[in-house]
């Protein structure tokens, strides 16, 4: 059996139980002094564990986002891993379903996108330090609104990712092989308004333009641009307008949802969806918006999926990849050309959802593979 892997069963109690610690606390993206609380149990057994340096990066409406550091000085190189604090839960989720194990599955808010994923990145770490001599440094980034897209997280994520030569993203695996997730979709958001011309429905109808019919147009027109041959979609989400029955409505919205596998069809359709046309005289359309995540393309991932499958065998499990829809912090840094390996978290099923769960023996094998990546690129030259 590997060093790593003998290392890790043997830490398997102790990684059991901050789980359930870290799964038993609510944090939802939107409550900054519940995440904050959360965070300071992973970073106090990061520092009774490990004993590495912690960076905190103040943050007012979302919880502070944090570095944990190893290996500073050891070399030019950089290590990096991306997992999030926040969930999708509300606050008294946890008291309604705590932490539960049956049979061979661990459930918990949470506990699959990402706690799980979240710590065996930490175990990993302490894995790795504890059996090898560093050469480059290791960072843990932790942040805590990546459920609303990372907006306050992004650029500090992008600034890591820079001075890194491989990111390793602690989103959960896919399906019950735990598939890699080696593409991912890239993400755009429109708004548009649309301006009618409001009139009596009854008396003078004729002289009204109506925004809810403009906006039919809109719709039918927006949906038609997705196309599936190149893994395009276009979904209007949300629509809504009018202020009364018997009043031509005068103003109508809609929001819209934009998926691409390429920066080429981004760049297509961000220019197709902002510069729509009225379809009616006299009615005006104000569209907003832009791409906020850019797809991750499999080129970025290919060399570390490569070690991953290697390494994977030599622990006795195979390996698959697959491309996924969803978007996650790791469209950022593989947009930005580093080597970019995703779906290195948990095993399990439910993400979003309320039978959420993680595969109790899949927590020390998927620890032990990126423990071995880890090293892999503490021994690969700079
Ligand atoms: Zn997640």
């Amino acid at each position: 059996m590997s060093k790593l892997l003998e290392f890790i069963n043997g830490q398997q109690d102790a990684l059991l139980s901050d789980l359930e610690n870290l799964v038993n606390l609510d944090t939802p993206t939107s409550s900054k002094a519940l995440v904050d609380q959360a965070m300071q149990i992973v970073i106090t057994r990061f520092q009774e564990l490990l004993g590495g340096s912690v960076e905190s990066i103040p943050q007012e409406k979302y919880g502070n986002q944090v570095k944990l550091c190893l290996g500073e000085g050891s070399g030019s190189g950089q290590i990096l891993l991306i997992a999030h604090m926040d969930t999708v839960w509300p606050e008294g989720e946890t008291a309604k379903r705590p932490f539960r194990q049956e049979g061979q599955r661990l459930y918990g808010p949470g506990i699959f996108d990402m706690k799980c994923g979240l710590l065996q990145g930490l175990y990993a770490m302490y894995a790795v330090v504890s059996q090898y001599k560093l050469t480059k440094k290791m960072v843990l980034f932790i942040n805590t609104d990546e459920e609303v897209g990372s907006p306050s997280s992004r650029k500090w994520i992008e600034e890591e990712a820079l001075k890194s030569d491989a990111v390793f993203v602690l989103e959960p695996a896919l399906g019950p092989l735990g598939k890699l997730k080696t593409s991912r979709k890239g993400v755009g958001r429109f708004a548009l308004e649309i301006e009618g011309v409001p009139a009596h429905s009854g008396i003078n109808h004729s002289e009204g333009v109506n925004a809810l019919q403009e906006l039919a147009h809109q719709i039918l027109y927006l949906q038609g641009l997705t196309d599936y041959s190149k893994g395009s979609t276009v979904n209007v989400g949300i629509a809504s307008g009018g202020t009364a029955v018997n009043v031509v409505s005068g103003q109508a919205r809609a929001e819209l949802d934009l998926r691409i596998e390429s920066m080429d069809e981004a760049e297509r359709l961000s220019r197709h969806i902002l510069n729509v046309s009225p379809v009616l005289a006299n009615t005006k359309l104000h569209m907003r918006g832009g791409i906020i995540r850019p797809p991750m393309e499999q080129a970025m991932s290919r060399k570390l999926f490569a070690s991953a499958q290697a390494i994977a065998g030599e622990l006795g499990f195979s390996l698959e990849e697959t491309a996924t829809g969803g978007a996650s912090d790791g469209n950022f840094t593989a947009a930005l050309n580093i080597p970019t390996l995703d779906g290195l978290g948990a095993v399990g099923h439910g993400a979003h959802a309320l039978d959420e769960y993680v595969e109790l023996d899949s927590i020390s094998l998927r620890c032990a593979l990126l423990a071995h990546l880890i090293k892999e690129q503490m021994e690969e030259l700079n």
